[in-house]
């Protein structure tokens, strides 16, 4: 009874979580690095079946440490109650894997510099100067570019990278790219992915092909992108054709589609088996 009860709250907290308040795009800047397609051939694929059993309870916390990077003007420019938000936001999206976060220092970043944030530039130093080992580091500053210097929500690494840092947009803090981020840190693609197969995903389900192409997981939707193809319902308008002429119908809810910020919501059962299954082989040092 307890238990029905649990998975109960656990839907109404994720059903409270899927309504949209507001509609912002999101962009990301995680890439999947050569070490990164090498790893994951390396890992078995968690077939259809699979996605039906019951969770595992992790019962593990994560530590966050968060470095908020001060403005010109010497203004941090996000409160630790916001940040706060966003981890207990964080904790309900794990919740059915009894994974949960918590932060263990808010670091204020005096220097300006680091608050336009950039992956093929200061990078390097700010992660030097500013870093824990076994930890989550947490960035959070005006601006985050990619490698190609494009303004993005946020980015982070994925376990093949061997680098524990996320990092945020202040603006998009209060959104769900916190959430999309620790799911690439612990081994989620894009429910679009392309990166690992040359075959493309295909609508139609069946193990030998969903598992080894888009994102390997079989129970998310193949993804064409959607880009500018999300409407402020959260609904898929696009008119895309996989290549055996089936019509396309991702999810735009999915946490690690790119679509509109306030509609994501959720994680699927196999994404919550691979981030099980990052912790204990990919990501075992976390603490
Ligand atoms: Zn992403």
């Amino acid at each position: 009874m307890n238990r029905i009860y649990l998975s109960f709250s656990i839907i109404v907290l994720l059903a409270v979580n899927c309504i949209v308040t507001f509609s912002q795009s999101v962009s990301c800047g995680t890439i999947v690095s050569l070490a990164q397609k090498t790893m994951e051939d390396t890992i078995k694929s968690i077939p259809q079946s699979k996605a039906t059993e019951s969770l595992p309870q992790l019962n593990k916390t994560l530590t966050i440490k968060v470095y908020l990077v001060k403005n010109k003007l010497n203004d941090a420019g996000v409160t630790d109650e916001a940040i706060q938000l966003a981890i207990d936001k964080l904790n309900i999206y794990f919740k059915p894997i009894a994974l949960s976060f918590k932060i263990c220092d808010i670091i204020q970043v005096s220097n300006y510099k680091f608050d336009n944030l950039s992956a093929s530039g200061n990078e390097t130093e700010l992660t030097t100067l500013f870093s824990e080992k076994n930890t989550i580091n947490l960035y959070l500053t005006t601006s985050v570019a990619d490698k190609s210097g494009n303004p993005v929500s946020g980015y982070t690494y994925m376990p093949a990278d061997n680098k524990n840092y996320i990092f945020v947009s202040k603006a998009s803090i209060a959104g769900t790219t916190l959430a999309h981020l620790v799911g690439h840190f612990l081994n989620l693609y894009h429910t679009h992915e392309t990166a690992l197969s040359i075959k493309k995903e295909l609508v139609v389900r069946t193990d030998s092909i969903c598992s080894s192409t888009g994102d390997k997981c079989c129970d998310t939707e193949a993804d064409p992108g959607l880009n500018g193809l999300v409407d402020s319902e959260c609904i898929y308008v696009g008119k895309l054709k996989d290549s055996s002429g089936a019509f396309y119908q991702p999810n735009p809810k999915n946490l690690m589609a790119l679509s509109i910020d306030a509609c994501r919501c959720y994680y699927t059962n196999t994404q919550y088996l691979r981030v099980a299954h990052a912790l204990k082989h990919l990501k075992k040092n976390l603490r």
